[in-house]
């Protein structure tokens, strides 16, 4: 997706935190039109249980940029593995490497923590790591290189990092740029409000 990432948010009626420091301002577009885009924005209109199950996939879906075939594969992950589905499909992707560069802070949003991977910024347990979808695991470390830690863009989201804060399960040493994966991290960590539950019934119709 290359269009305007607002109206994901206003589509969806709610922050999803697609830009970054934009999205803390009273320029954020949800503080200023909290309505759908589109002329029949402001209409309302009742959704069927599938219109409802339908909006919470793609909610989920936009907040970690990933694309349909993309997020259905996380599915059919996570309906294999032992435990709830829906906190299984959360917890995957909460493992990916752009998630967790941009949880750790040193990207403001996660396309741009996929990008910087994309691009060689990042090692895992001292290799290179250039592939977002990679799942952390505890004890992984991951760490920006030297050169990278310059870059003006990782510079502002580090040190906007206490607005954010960063999640139990990661540990970040600011100064040695690096971030550890302490424990795997489980649904409580996720505060955005997400029923994966909806999700997990337009699945398995
Ligand atoms: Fe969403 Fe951020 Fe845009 Fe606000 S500024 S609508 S939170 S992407």
């Amino acid at each position: 997706y290359i269009g305007p990432v607002c109206r994901l948010c206003r589509r969806e009626g709610l922050k999803l935190f697609l830009k970054g420091e934009r999205c803390y301002t009273e320029k954020c577009a949800i503080e200023r039109r909290a309505y759908a885009p589109g002329v029949h924005g402001q209409a309302h209109k009742k959704l069927s249980n599938y219109g409802v199950q339908l909006r919470e996939k793609q909610k989920v879906k936009r907040m970690y940029g990933l694309l349909e075939s993309q997020f259905r594969r996380y599915y059919e992950m996570a309906s294999q593995m032992r435990g709830v589905t829906g906190e299984n499909l959360i917890i995957l992707l909460e493992r990916r490497l752009d998630n967790a560069v941009y949880r750790a802070g040193f990207a403001c949003n996660r396309t741009e923590a996929r990008l910087l991977i994309r691009h060689g910024h990042f090692r895992v347990n001292g290799r290179k790591a250039s592939i977002a979808s990679i799942l952390v695991r505890p004890g992984d470390v991951v760490t920006l290189r030297e050169r990278s830690a310059k870059l003006a863009r990782v510079a502002e989201a580090v040190g906007a990092v206490d607005r954010r804060g960063i999640p139990v399960w990661i540990e970040l040493d600011r100064d040695g740029f690096a971030a550890t994966v302490k424990q795997l991290p489980v649904r409580a960590d996720v505060t955005a409000p997400i029923n994966e539950q909806l999700v997990v019934e337009l699945y398995s119709k």
